[in-house]
């Protein structure tokens, strides 16, 4: 990821970062982070940036151009994700964060002062963000605070690749006590239970704490939480049509944007997609509404969700009113749910996670999504290849919002047994992680249904559609 950080204190964000992990990322080539002194952009011939706001009041602003020409000298104009650091923007989370990860290159802009000259901010900002509810004398700290969080979960910056789902903050929960060496410290001794090997019940002991530390010190998350708890309750008694919206909250990717009855709107920031049920054409209307502006792809359980989505943009309006319209219909799917708890036999024995060193094989093979697509599963660790001797003869990985797919095996290799061994591989995977597997397969795809089937796979008994934003033309 390209990082360029334009401030009035390069010196400070590089010094910053010099001896962390995230410099050490930066040193070996994970990340980039480049350090713009706006002053190289004066037009003055003392290097002054700053004047007097327009009305009066206390302090000085930024002015427009050096910031302009600073922010073009990296981006050329191009359309970059640029962040304006202020205490007026969006509160900074981690799912922003996991969000930001998926960049391929982002611009901090650090004001100063009184902050900076609001055309300018119109002309470049693409999101305002804020670190908390507290001013700042500068931008640095906060591009500091964030540039941090979304580094270390780009894949390589930390050295053990640690799990979000470890973490404070997924599932809207806090993380749990830990404990380390000695047994006994001061007398106090490291929980029982942390020393019994039984790792169901030490999960069992950590969802309490986190759960009982979250309600005591962030009534606001938990009340989050249980919320999703509820909707997932409510989801599972029709668990393989809802599949999908289960699973992404469970997995902790799901924000609930709207939900009464019948009617749910989900959103999964890190890949931009809303699923979508709605009771009645009028329910339906109201919730696209609230669908996040940014949204790519939709997944929805009706057809007259469909219509309005495939409509012209902006000719329909919602009770906020706000446009839709502009997306069009990619598939047709019935979802297919493993609802056993035992992993499957797996008959292939070399099956490893692929590397960036089979990105060529992958993508000249799996053409559906895009090598961009291919890269970033890649990238995450969730594709594997079956190899015979030492050469990759298929592969199949899981989707960016969960499901499983992406199989392919070369024609020499298939009725082999192959398929059913990389997907049962990636169901076992996919269970030690305590979810549940699940697929989604276009209608009409018999061979996927008849491989599924085989594997114990349920099939739902409606259909979801995906839904992809038209793309403007010259778009990648
Ligand atoms: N006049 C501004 C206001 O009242 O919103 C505050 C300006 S502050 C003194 C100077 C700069 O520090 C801002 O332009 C911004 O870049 C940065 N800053 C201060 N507090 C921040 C916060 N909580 N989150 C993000 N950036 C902050």
């Amino acid at each position: 990821m390209k990082i360029h950080i334009l401030t009035l204190f390069p010196e400070m964000i590089e010094k910053g970062f010099q001896s962390s992990i995230i410099g050490k990322a930066a040193q070996k080539e994970i990340l980039s982070l480049h350090g713009v002194d706006i002053r190289d952009y004066s037009l003055d011939k003392h290097n002054k940036v700053d004047d007097y706001p327009y009305g009066g009041g206390a302090g000085m602003l930024l002015q427009a151009e050096p910031v302009f020409n600073a922010w073009q000298s990296v981006t050329g104009g191009r359309a970059v994700r640029t962040i304006y650091l202020t205490p007026q923007g969006t509160p900074f989370t981690q799912s922003m964060a996991e969000e930001l990860a998926g960049e391929e290159e982002l611009v901090f802009l650090c004001g100063h002062y009184e902050g900076i000259d609001r055309r300018v901010l119109e002309e470049t900002v693409t999101d305002y963000v804020s670190i908390g509810d507290y001013v700042l004398t500068g931008g640095e700290l906060p591009a500091m605070v964030m540039i941090d969080a979304v580094a270390r979960l780009i894949p390589g910056v930390l050295g053990n690749e640690s799990s979000a789902e470890e973490e404070s903050f997924f599932n809207d929960l806090l993380e749990y006590p830990q404990y380390t060496r000695p047994e006994v410290w001061h007398n106090k001794k490291v929980p029982e239970i942390l020393l019994s090997g039984d790792h169901r019940k030490i999960a069992q002991w950590r969802l309490e704490k986190s759960r009982r530390l979250t309600e005591k010190v962030r009534p606001d998350l938990y009340e989050k939480y249980e919320r999703k708890q509820r909707l997932t309750d409510r989801l599972l008694k029709d668990k393989r049509n809802y599949i999908h919206m289960i699973e992404s909250l469970r997995r902790g990717r799901a924000e609930i944007i709207w939900w009464e009855g019948e009617d749910i709107l989900l959103y999964d920031r890190s890949c931009k997609l809303c699923m979508i049920t709605a009771a009645s054409k009028e329910s339906g209307r109201l919730m696209l509404a609230y669908a996040p502006k940014e949204t790519e792809s939709f997944v929805t359980s009706q057809v007259f969700l469909n219509e309005m989505l495939c409509g012209s943009g902006g000719s329909d309006m919602g009770d906020e009113g706000e446009s839709y319209g502009g997306y069009e219909i990619h598939c047709e799917c019935y979802q297919l749910v493993y609802t056993q708890k035992v992993p499957l036999p797996v008959k292939h024995k070399d099956i490893r996670q692929l590397t960036m060193e089979h990105l060529d094989y992958v993508g000249s093979r799996y053409s559906y999504d895009g090598r961009e697509y291919v890269e970033a599963r890649i990238r995450e660790g969730v594709m594997y290849g079956a190899f015979v001797e030492n050469a990759p003869v298929g592969f199949a990985g899981m989707h960016n919002e969960g499901s499983l797919g992406l199989l392919y095996v070369e024609e020499a290799y298939r009725r082999q047994g192959i398929a059913v061994s990389l997907e049962s591989y990636i169901i076992n995977r996919t269970l030690e992680k305590g979810w549940t597997p699940y697929g989604q397969v276009i209608v009409g795809n018999e061979e996927s249904f008849a491989l599924q089937e085989k594997l114990g796979l349920y099939r739902s008994d409606r259909t979801v559609w995906w839904l992809e934003k038209i793309k403007q033309k010259g778009q990648a």
